[in-house]
């Protein structure tokens, strides 16, 4: 049996992911260990998304050869997925193994493990399959992958390429899995997927139908349930009332926004514009006066210029959202957006960058501000910390058990966490 260690870069699909090859090794009699320590096997799923996140995986790689000379790497996810060659000419990298490729990849792991060569028992050219998968934070929060791939076409995005068409299981085998997450002892599950909001294909059940069955089937220890990122566009009145109807359901909604400039957002061929984002994010505020709200943003699109970036932050400042996720615009071969003209200088990627940041700063502590007195259910990851419903991270005065859901008022059992924030709190 062998000593297996697994990293994950990128987004909550690879986590999960990750977790059930884990839980499939494991299964096999393997042990699991941690990234830092000495094991036989390194197990790396990769992203990207970024130029950055694949040099991490380069870096990961090269460390891991450094420390443990002996050691066999196999690599996989969306990088190994795109550009398998930059991958396997690295020292000890002995498999990279696609996406496609992961529901088997356990058998894989297992042939290299027990014979230190194996025939590989994978397909290349197998087609997208969906593999159901979770993972989970402290038997505290499970997140549950429903939906995987992506229809759109983003100009910026070589997701649809590493992932594969939009794609989802029907509920009754999702229901499968979420009754095996309540089993296990988890608080709160998080539905999550590439294009959430797309749930549906190829078998034509609704995304509703889908959480309805949820709401009616899932016991009743399982408290809350959470959505990942929605498309704007899909964010139908529908889902929002029956967020609103069911008090299990987080009011907790993160919308990518990408830009505040319509002719950003045309060449970035997303499919609504401002008007659309602003109408969505009252629609949430008129159900829910203190939902959490995050967005998405890329500053330095090709073509950006210093105009279209002070809209975006004009508009960026004036939202009631309660925190940004900030990326430079980062070029991916074989993207529309690589090739277009105008690039934005990277420094200026960064600067831009830097001011959203403070923005979304700012943002964070007027949301912790409006929740203050407020009533709240804390689940508690730490002994002291955990969150709200509405994605509030609060330090609580008395520890408790991690995996307990304890009521307070915000502000004075718990008090808001907001990194980062140097700003005068009074
Ligand atoms: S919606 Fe656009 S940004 Fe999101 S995964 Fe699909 S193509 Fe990429």
């Amino acid at each position: 049996m062998a000593r297996i260690a697994l990293h994950t870069l990128g987004c909550k699909l690879n986590f999960s992911e990750t977790a059930a090859l884990a839980r499939q090794l494991s299964a096999q009699g393997h042990t699991i260990t941690e990234w830092d320590v000495p094991a036989d096997i390194y197990v790396l799923n990769t992203c990207t998304v970024t130029h950055q996140a694949e040099r991490k995986a380069h870096k990961l790689i090269r460390q891991v050869r450094r420390r443990t000379p002996a050691a066999q790497v196999v690599v996989t996810g969306c990088y190994a997925q795109l550009r398998p060659e930059a991958l396997q000419k690295l020292e000890g990298v002995v498999l990279v193994a696609s996406n496609q490729e992961k529901p088997r990849l356990a058998e894989a792991i297992n042939a290299i493990a027990r014979q230190n060569s194996f025939e590989l028992p994978l397909e290349r050219e197998s087609k997208w399959d969906f593999w159901i998968t979770h993972s989970g934070e402290g038997r505290t929060r499970a997140f549950l992958k429903v939906q995987d791939g992506c229809d759109y076409k983003c100009s910026f995005c070589i997701v649809p390429q590493a992932r594969g068409p939009s794609r989802s299981l029907p509920p009754e085998k999702i229901i499968e899995e979420a009754l095996r997450i309540a089993e296990a002892g988890f608080k709160e599950i998080v539905l999550t997927g590439i294009n959430l909001g797309d749930y549906g294909k190829p078998h034509g059940v609704s995304f509703i139908k889908l959480l309805q069955g949820l709401e009616a089937q899932t016991p009743s220890s399982v408290a809350r349930f959470r959505l990942s990122s929605i498309e704007p566009n899909l964010l139908s009145d529908e889902l929002l009332d029956f967020v609103a109807a069911h008090t299990r359901w987080a009011p907790h909604f993160h919308l990518p926004l990408q830009s505040g400039s319509d002719r950003i957002l045309g060449l970035m061929r997303r499919r609504y514009r401002r008007k659309l984002y602003e109408k969505r994010i009252e629609a949430i505020l008129q159900r829910f006066p203190t939902a959490g709200i995050g967005v998405d943003v890329i500053v330095g699109f090709p073509g950006e210029t210093e105009k279209d970036f002070q809209e975006t932050k004009r508009f960026i400042a004036d939202l009631p959202v309660s925190y940004l996720h900030v990326f430079p615009y980062s070029e991916r071969p074989g993207t529309p957006a690589a090739n277009f003209s105008n690039p934005v200088p990277w420094p200026e990627r960064l600067r831009r960058s830097e001011v959203l940041r403070e923005i979304g700063l700012r943002k964070k502590y007027t949301f912790a501000q409006k929740c203050y007195n407020q009533p709240a259910e804390v689940l508690l990851e730490t002994p002291n910390e955990g969150l709200t419903a509405n994605y509030l991270r609060v330090h609580l005065k008395t520890p408790r058990l991690p995996g307990e859901l304890v009521p307070v008022i915000i502000g004075e059992e718990a008090k808001p966490i907001i990194q980062g924030w140097r700003g005068n709190e009074n």
